[in-house]
């Protein structure tokens, strides 16, 4: 295989003899595993697709200090132009099993958007229908503690994913597997204890509540209307969601949109017209585009306004 990193020869030969033949993929263009399509190339991708294959491909990365990158949906990141130096592991590890009582447990890359919110609303189980709309695998959601506002009339609280967790399986940086409760990622809004510790999800149990299929259906149809009327269609105008962390009371849209910035372009990257908070992609931006309209709108609203606007989506790899 030919790659173009600085991975030492011989830690290189040991990853393609361990991992599964035919199956390691070396300088892959990353622009189309994300929401945004951008990024440049990983010098390897893997994807597994079982529990043990994701467990052994994170701990050969380990034993070979190869750098590596667990990749979910991609749909809260932004992967710079130069691509990255060592090994994307892209997580296809979907499972779901329905336990006793409304629980359900799923593996880590199973998508919630269609795949389990689908499979659980039509055995009327509600929780995670809530969601609906937002593209993200089970791990990806557990790392930001995925949240959306709460059913009309109101839309004032935020629903958060930690409200229906049980709990999880996790691998822990040190490569000990076990069963972790709910408590344990100390979760917050967009934070868990996976931004501060090397610890894997391998796989989460959800206490779901049995809720008519009907009733559950409204909901979805109210939800996807009101992401529909705000938020750009993915496929038209590909995104990462909000780039910036809300700003109590006060709102990152609308400060970005104060200093005159709402639909501002750099390149090929505008700040959305009907939402300031998501910058989108126009067709073949970079990532220095979109990194360019992040610090113009940091600089801008810092000088004018006097708020620190902190990005929310992770920056990975080369810029
Ligand atoms: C159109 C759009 C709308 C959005 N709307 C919302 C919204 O309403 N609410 C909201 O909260 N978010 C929203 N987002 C953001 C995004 O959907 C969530 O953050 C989502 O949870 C990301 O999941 P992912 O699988 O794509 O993770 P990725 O973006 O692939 O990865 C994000 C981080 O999670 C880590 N990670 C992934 N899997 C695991 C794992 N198994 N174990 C440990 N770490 C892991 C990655 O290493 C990375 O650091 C939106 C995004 C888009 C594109």
């Amino acid at each position: 295989m030919m790659v173009r990193s600085g991975i030492p020869e011989l830690a290189r030969k040991s990853l393609e003899a361990q991992l599964p033949a035919g199956r390691l993929m070396s300088d892959i263009p990353l622009a189309p595993f994300t929401t945004f399509r951008i990024g440049g190339p990983a010098d390897y991708l893997f994807e597994p697709e079982t529990e043990e294959e994701l467990t052994s491909a994170l701990r050969i990365a380990r034993e070979l200090e190869i750098p590596y990158f667990l990749l979910g949906s991609g749909a809260n990141i932004l992967i710079g132009d130069g691509g990255f130096r060592g090994l994307v592991i892209r997580n296809r590890f979907s499972a779901i099993d329905f336990l006793e009582d409304g629980k359900v447990r799923a593996g880590a890359g199973t998508m919630i958007f269609h795949d389990l919110i689908q499979a659980t609303v039509s055995r009327g189980l509600g929780g995670l229908h809530h969601f609906v709309g937002i593209p993200s695998t089970v791990g990806g959601a557990i790392w930001q503690n995925l949240h959306f506002l709460s059913p009309p009339p109101e839309r004032e609280r935020t629903v958060f994913i930690e409200e229906v967790v049980e709990s999880a399986r996790i691998m822990t940086g040190e490569g000990d597997v076990r069963e972790v409760p709910r408590e344990y990622f100390r979760f917050g809004y967009d934070y868990s204890i996976l931004h501060d510790q090397p610890d894997t999800v391998l796989s989460v149990t959800f206490q779901l509540t049995p809720t008519p299929e009907e009733e559950l259906r409204v909901t979805i149809r109210e939800n996807l209307q009101w992401r529909d009327d705000r938020h750009p269609d993915l496929w038209l105008y590909p995104s990462a969601g909000s780039i910036f962390r809300k700003i109590k009371d006060v709102g990152a849209g609308r400060l970005i949109d104060e200093c005159g910035l709402k639909g501002h372009v750099l390149g090929n990257a505008r700040f959305f017209p009907k939402h300031a908070n998501i910058i989108v992609n126009l067709g073949g931006a970079s990532a220095r585009d979109v990194r360019d309209l992040i610090d113009l709108a940091r600089n801008t609203v810092q000088q004018r306004l006097g708020y620190e606007l902190t990005p929310e989506i992770g920056l990975i790899g080369e810029f």
